[in-house]
């Protein structure tokens, strides 16, 4: 776990801030380690400026290729699910983007591992890690659709782009008991499913937690960009 070193980074307006903490519980999300985490985490550090100003609306924005980072009631809702399975040493994240969701999970996990296929995407994510101190991070270039067998097993993977089903290789980096967050399904909207690798055994137990509307997850690294 690693707690934000805010020197230098320029703190947005407190109650800004505090609006949308409070819209996250109004949409239900409890849990307090999340909520303090999101609270302090600098959300506008993750997007051009020009759109910086918006960082702390509940609402996904662009950030470039194609990609958005994520709406912050669905980073919390994943985050939550996430962490709720216990206390998690090892996390491993498909589709770094911005870095915003992996820096959140730093604060609350012992280790995160995080992949993405757009490489300038990625140096400005570790750009940010470096920024904020948080040496728990490990991001590298690569195609999540097999998940980072290197650092496997995972005791959480969380995927934060939408396949048309699940990758067979990020069943088989999961711990015992641990659990994987992710969007299926190719239409407009996708099922959020939890998925729960049951004990040591090959058997996963899964549910659908509600509708989410993702980016879709692609194959291979991003070429020609
Ligand atoms: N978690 C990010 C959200 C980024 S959007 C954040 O907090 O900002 C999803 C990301 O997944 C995009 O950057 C996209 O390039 C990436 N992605 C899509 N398919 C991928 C794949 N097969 N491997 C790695 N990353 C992938």
């Amino acid at each position: 776990m690693n707690s934000i070193d805010l020197a230098g980074i320029g703190m947005t307006s407190q109650r800004t801030r505090e609006r949308l903490i409070n819209r996250l519980i109004e949409q239900g999300i409890l849990d307090q380690r999340v909520l303090d985490v999101i609270r302090i985490t600098p959300r506008h550090i993750f997007l051009d400026e020009a759109l910086a100003h918006r960082a702390y609306e509940d609402t996904a924005l662009p950030i470039g290729f194609s990609q958005t980072l994520s709406q912050p009631y669905i980073v919390a809702r994943m985050t939550e699910i996430l962490v709720s399975a216990g206390p998690l040493k090892k996390v491993l994240e498909i589709g770094t983007g911005s870095g915003y969701q992996a820096t959140i999970l730093a604060q609350l996990v012992d280790e995160v591992y995080t992949v993405e296929r757009i490489e300038p995407l990625l140096k400005k994510a570790k750009e940010r890690f470096r920024k904020l101190r948080l040496g728990n991070i490990t991001a590298d270039l690569s195609d999540g659709c097999f998940g980072w067998e290197k650092h496997a097993l995972y005791d959480g993977i969380i995927t934060t782009a939408a396949p048309q089903s699940i990758p067979r290789g990020l069943l088989e980096q999961l711990a015992p008991d641990g659990v994987l967050v992710i969007p299926v399904g190719i239409g407009d909207t996708q099922d959020l499913r939890l998925v729960r690798r049951l004990g040591d055994s090959t058997e996963f137990d899964q549910e659908v937690v509600e509708k989410v509307k993702f980016v879709p997850l692609l194959s291979g690294l991003a070429h020609s960009l």
